[in-house]
């Protein structure tokens, strides 16, 4: 097996609080880390490394985790362009625009997804991104959410089943019909192919015993629940979320006192998705009042061509940082350690010894440059696995 020593990094962002001052990001300065494989072998001081195969110098550039973007919808067809411009022209966001891209979606073929998914992955790795989480939802039938799953399993373990997103069009006059479906055949379809079970559990969307018939039929196939849930308004999602110890509710922009406190309890994670406020200029979720009381918060992208067609999650970090009063540490942390425990994952999200080498090198000295310097093409080298997925020619 290979060793790395990367050497001279003048910040080194572990998330182990083993590290540094015991504080949750764990800093450590003039550091260096040794990537052995897939695994980090060492991590410490400069001074103390061990040597190695080979040796990069950072520079005294900062290191981070790579980041673990825990709620995307990865794999559609079309884009939808003309709705945000019509969205910032005015026009109300309720969701509608979904349809199109389920029509988008069936009409692709296998290879045209494929392809458009990848140039996405492509772009997360180049802002840093070491594991994606990807959803199905834009089939809404058997034949086309099996395919969506079956696609995202060729770029990731973490794949949900979304069969209950929206109804489809063919199905609005008979909803139970359609919950039915996805609890039935479309449910024995994907479940060779998805972790995960979730529910749009949101007004407009599936109510509380729709979304609890879809999360109990998940969980008896072998799926492990989330949920989208108090997007568009409150609701019974963090409720429910916390009912069946999923791992996470996604949104969270609208908790009451009692939602709040189920999350706490329950250890769900609430992760929130700045981006769709971004794009559909919603009021932002209260990261504040979640991490006051101590509820684990993770960020993630929401990468999806309606609400929030955004692959980056240093932009997320700034949205994080800028529109909900997150420090740039607490920002950081929420889109690498807090998505590894929204999808229950230990070995991702944080550089402690045997984790996945999942590292992103930054053209800058210290990782709150992620939020001060937003838009800006900061992360020079990602790795996933110990392999070099993305280099701007940093290390020439
Ligand atoms: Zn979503």
């Amino acid at each position: 097996m290979t060793s790395t020593l990367i050497t001279n990094i003048g910040e080194l962002v572990t998330c182990d609080p083993a590290h540094g001052d015991g504080s949750p990001l764990g800093v450590v300065h003039d550091a260096a880390l040794v990537i052995e494989g897939a695994r980090i072998a060492w991590v410490g001081a400069a001074a103390e490394a061990p040597a190695a195969d080979t040796r990069i110098d950072a520079a005294g550039r900062a290191v981070v985790p790579g980041f673990v973007d825990s709620h995307t919808h990865l794999v559609f067809g079309g884009e939808r362009s003309a709705e945000f411009a019509a969205r910032m022209a005015g026009a109300r966001y309720d969701g509608g625009g979904i349809a199109a891209t389920v029509a988008a979606t069936r009409a692709a073929t296998d290879e045209e997804l494929r392809s458009s998914a990848a140039a996405r992955l492509r772009e997360m790795r180049a802002s840093g991104t070491t594991t994606v989480e990807a959803k199905s939802g834009y089939g809404l039938d058997v034949a086309t959410e099996e395919r969506l799953l079956r696609l995202s399993r060729e770029l990731t373990p973490e794949t949900t089943f979304l069969g209950a997103h929206v109804v489809p069009p063919e199905y609005a006059r008979d909803r139970s019909a359609y919950v039915e479906l996805v609890c039935g055949p479309m449910l024995d379809a994907c479940a060779p192919h998805a972790r995960w079970v979730d529910v749009f559990c949101d007004q407009g969307a599936f109510d509380h015993e729709e979304t609890r018939a879809v999360l109990r039929a998940g969980v008896a196939a072998g799926l492990a629940p989330r949920l989208h849930g108090n997007q568009l308004g409150f609701g019974p999602g963090a409720q429910i979320a916390a009912e069946f110890g999923a791992a996470s509710v996604d949104h969270c922009t609208h908790l009451s006192h009692d939602d709040v406190a189920a999350l706490r309890e329950a250890g769900v994670v609430a992760t929130l998705l700045p981006a769709a406020e971004f794009s559909t200029r919603s009021p932002y979720a209260d990261a504040r009042r979640l991490l006051d009381v101590g509820v684990t918060v993770a960020l993630a992208t929401d990468c999806n061509p309606g609400s929030a067609y955004v692959t980056s999650m240093p932009f997320v970090i700034a949205l994080a940082v800028r529109e909900m009063r997150m420090t740039p540490g607490e920002a950081l942390w929420a889109a690498t350690a807090g998505g590894a425990a929204a999808l229950r994952r230990t070995d991702v999200g944080s550089l402690a010894q045997d984790c996945s080498a999942d590292l992103a090198l930054l053209d800058a000295p210290g990782y709150v440059h992620l939020a001060y310097r937003p838009a800006s093409p900061l992360v020079a080298c990602t790795w996933v696995a110990g392999e070099l997925v993305h280099d701007t020619g940093a290390l020439a």
